[in-house]
């Protein structure tokens, strides 16, 4: 069984559209795929009536990426097969987006204090329906010739700390679960191996999350060494967390694919091991 619990669509920072990142599940042979856009759940329908239409089978599993803040860290929930229509949810993510909208601002308003004019607008049709994130702030500062790369908006304009990078009112790490867990689903750390924290504050995290009924944590990536892989195994065992295995995928690219090298450790608790979408699968990654 072939399962991807973490991807990303153009409604907030992908490049593909719903039935576009459905149909390259299917080439990629995906069994069982989760979509997590950053703060939205407006994918879903969009990818489940275009699987209602295809011959192959594929499991598409309600999903979440929640921006949260932690001590200083933007922390990136994951929540997973929830009920995307539980009546609570709608307000919720409003004021996610809200706080998305606000925040981008914040940071166009700095850019152009740095001569850099203009962004906000520019960014804003580029997202569309979708939420926008930081990577259309990026692509912006690309396409006008502002930075010579994507990676280097972030070093000098974008990424935390610099200079228009601006601390967002995120919902905090209780709150996300909370929100999830109202709406039937599970919560779990995405990427804590790419927060740059020290290893004494990444258990304080995990703690925490556990403390306030946090139930996983991402445990592997497509490229992510094995080194890196084992630390994690060993602290969700240690932590009682549940495993969750995604590629974070946002476009074709060298670095990732979907569904790829997703294999985990068999002393790991998956996440979906009691999900009703997954038992007539074969229990076995690959
Ligand atoms: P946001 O959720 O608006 O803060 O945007 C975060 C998104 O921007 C992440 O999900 C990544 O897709 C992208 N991103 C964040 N930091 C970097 C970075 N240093 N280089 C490239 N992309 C990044
Ligand atoms: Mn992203
Ligand atoms: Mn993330
Ligand atoms: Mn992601």
């Amino acid at each position: 069984m072939k399962i991807d619990l973490h991807t990303h669509t153009f409604y907030s920072d992908g490049h593909l559209s719903p039935a576009e990142l459905v149909m390259r599940a299917h080439q990629m042979q995906v069994d069982v795929l989760a979509i997590t856009d950053h703060d939205t759940t407006q994918a879903l329908a969009e990818a489940r009536a275009y699987q209602a239409t295809q011959n192959r089978p594929l499991q598409i599993i309600s999903g979440i990426e929640l921006t949260t803040r932690w001590h200083g860290f933007d922390i990136h929930i994951l929540g997973l097969n929830f009920d995307d229509q539980h009546p609570s949810l709608a307000s919720h993510l409003a004021l996610q987006e809200q706080t998305r909208i606000d925040r981008a601002q914040q940071m166009c308003d700095k850019l152009a204090k740095a001569g850099i004019e203009g962004v906000f607008e520019e960014a804003m049709k580029r997202v569309g329906q979708g939420q926008i994130t930081r990577a259309h702030i990026a692509q912006v500062l690309l396409d006008r010739g502002a930075v010579s790369s994507f990676q280097s908006a972030f070093t000098r304009y974008i990424g935390k700390d610099k200079r228009a990078y601006v601390n967002a009112k995120w919902i905090d790490i209780a709150t996300a679960v909370e929100w999830i867990h109202a709406a039937g689903g599970v919560a779990a750390i995405a990427h804590p191996g790419s927060y740059d924290m020290k290893s004494k504050w990444l258990r304080k995290l995990l703690v925490e999350f556990s403390a306030c009924g946090g139930d996983g944590m991402e445990v592997t990536h497509p490229n992510m060494q094995a080194t890196k892989k084992a630390l994690l195994a060993k602290l969700a065992v240690e932590y009682n967390l549940k495993a969750v295995v995604g590629s974070d995928f946002h476009f074709p690219s060298r670095w990732t694919e979907l569904g790829k090298r997703l294999d985990i450790s068999p002393e790991l608790t998956p996440i979906w091991s009691d999900w009703s979408q997954t038992a007539s699968l074969n229990k076995e990654m690959g």
